[in-house]
């Protein structure tokens, strides 16, 4: 299934992941705190749906580029339903896929706002929003199962992959077995298989209302990204 249409076609296993995933009840106390979220709603979304589940990954099945993110946040991915979605992160992610060429439109809202990805696939660390967008190296863990999947399917189209923050950077290498490269903004490293690995900041309001994360500094990972899969080789 096409996660941005909704059309099957040949790679409906992603589809089966992410519906494993919206059903994942692993992590008792990010269940828990799910809960929690749903019950102190601030009164600005107090007229919206909480989605309030574990949140599914979703992009373009034949994607070139993957982007790993953390976790959902509270008030962004697990009220919306959809990976940075509805909240400042979503908006910084959507404008430079859009700028970049690998999204229809530069707002991401909500899950029926018509937002697609094109050649790229999101997803995170772990599905549940954590407390203080903190997850335990158990949840983590728990949570690996499913990233590793996607990496196996999205194996044979995956030439670059950015991960956003440090423990993105981590879980990634750790799962294709490089721990011996360091995490830093703006990294570039060559992987196997000819993939490329780009590092970045997580655009999370603390780092982007710090000036930890720029645009500029994020754009570029952005036009990096693009630039390696235009060209020929
Ligand atoms: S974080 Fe991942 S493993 Fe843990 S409950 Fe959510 S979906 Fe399941």
């Amino acid at each position: 299934m096409d996660s941005n249409t909704g059309n099957f076609d040949s790679k409906e296993t992603l589809f089966g992941i992410n519906s494993r995933v919206t059903l994942c009840q692993m992590c008792s106390r990010l269940a828990e705190h799910i809960k929690f979220i749903s019950s102190n709603i601030p009164k600005r979304f107090r007229n919206d749906p909480y989605w309030a589940r574990p949140v599914p990954s979703f992009g373009d099945v034949n994607a070139r580029l993957l982007i790993i993110g953390l976790a959902p946040a509270a008030h962004g991915g697990n009220r919306t339903g959809r990976m940075f979605t509805g909240d400042s992160s979503g908006d910084w992610v959507a404008k430079a896929l859009f700028q970049t060429g690998f999204a229809n439109t530069s707002v991401s809202r909500c899950v029926n706002d018509g937002f697609a990805l094109n050649d790229a696939y999101i997803t995170a660390v772990v599905r549940c929003a954590p407390p203080q967008n903190r997850p335990t190296s158990s949840e983590i863990a728990n949570c690996a199962q499913y990233l590793r999947s996607e990496l196996d399917l999205l194996d044979k189209t995956i030439k670059v992959i950015v991960t956003l923050g440090r423990v993105a950077f981590q879980t990634y290498c750790k799962l294709v077995d490089n721990t011996e490269i360091e995490f830093r903004h703006g990294g570039k490293f060559n992987i196997k298989d000819n993939k490329v690995l780009l590092s970045s900041y997580h655009p999370s309001r603390q780092n982007t209302n710090t000036g930890r994360l720029t645009w500029n500094m994020w754009i570029q990972v952005f036009k990096t990204a693009r630039m390696i899969l235009d060209s020929p080789h």
